[in-house]
């Protein structure tokens, strides 16, 4: 085989393992409140509300997540 081919296969191969990776771990760290699940009040520190983004949980799936 030619070098081109083994280029291919290797990052159809990591491409494969990013997808088994995010796959089998769906969950990712909400990016709006950093994992807290609260939103800060800019005003008052000691006030929050629950992020709207991840719903209080603080965990978001990403794109590779499954539903179940
Ligand atoms: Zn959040």
């Amino acid at each position: 085989m030619s070098d081109t081919a083994w280029i291919v296969i290797g990052i159809v191969g990591f491409g494969v393992a990013v997808y088994v990776s995010g796959t089998r771990n769906p969950l990712t760290k909400c990016r709006r409140c950093g994992g807290s699940g609260l939103i800060r009040s800019w005003l008052l520190p000691w006030r929050y509300r629950p992020c709207p983004r991840c719903g209080r949980a603080g965990e978001i799936r990403g794109r590779l997540g499954r539903r179940d």
